[in-house]
């Protein structure tokens, strides 16, 4: 309990609780099951930061399913994405053909999701949709159709649930706003 209060303290304050974020995802688990009905969708989760979400997400699904990882990065330990992406960790097996449902943790410029998306468009999948647990759309730099969104978020750096501030804060059960006296010392 003492190291969960310590890291708490790093928080201006708690955007949406872990009650919060049980509730949308057994209600989005329950919209993929009907909108997917007949299919077996891939689901492909985008580490690290989407590692929770998709973790409680799949269990919802009452489909036959696959599992995909990808890691892309367009971050570092910056605050501010950087503009381009790169691909760290590629998939398993081949899509082509597969309906694939990416699982994202947040939506801020947009600029990872539109080039994911368009790359994995062009290696055949048969449908690409985009699970996202965030979106900051007031950040948007790129046109894209978020298929799925549990919060609409505003303009401000969160932590936790699998959102990290380099590399720290992931296991905190709900999201908070992170200090910014944390990042300003940078
Ligand atoms: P985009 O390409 O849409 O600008 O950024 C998407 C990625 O940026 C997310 O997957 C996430 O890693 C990171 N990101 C964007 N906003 C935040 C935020 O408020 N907090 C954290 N921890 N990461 C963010």
């Amino acid at each position: 309990m003492e190291k969960t209060a310590k890291i708490y303290n790093d928080l201006d304050r708690i955007l949406v609780t872990k009650e919060e974020i049980a509730e949308a995802v057994r209600k989005l688990g329950e919209q993929i099951t009907r909108d997917y009905a007949g299919k077996e969708p891939v689901l492909l989760c985008i580490l690290k930061g989407a590692t929770p979400f998709f973790c409680d997400l799949i269990r919802e699904i009452d489909l036959p399913l696959t599992l995909e990882f990808m890691a892309v990065s367009s971050y570092g330990a910056a605050t501010k994405s950087s503009g381009v992406v790169q691909i760290r960790k590629d998939l398993d097996h081949d899509i082509t053909g597969r309906d694939v449902l990416i699982v994202e943790d947040i939506v801020d410029s947009g600029v990872t999701l539109h080039y994911l998306s368009k790359h994995l468009a062009g290696r055949g999948a048969a449908s690409i949709r985009i699970a996202t647990l965030l979106d900051k759309p007031a950040r948007r730099r790129v046109e894209l159709k978020t298929d799925y969104v549990c919060f609409e978020i505003p303009d401000a750096f969160v932590v936790g649930y699998g959102l990290d501030y380099a590399e720290k804060y992931r296991n905190l059960p709900d999201i908070g706003v992170l200090a910014p006296r944390i990042y300003e010392a940078e």
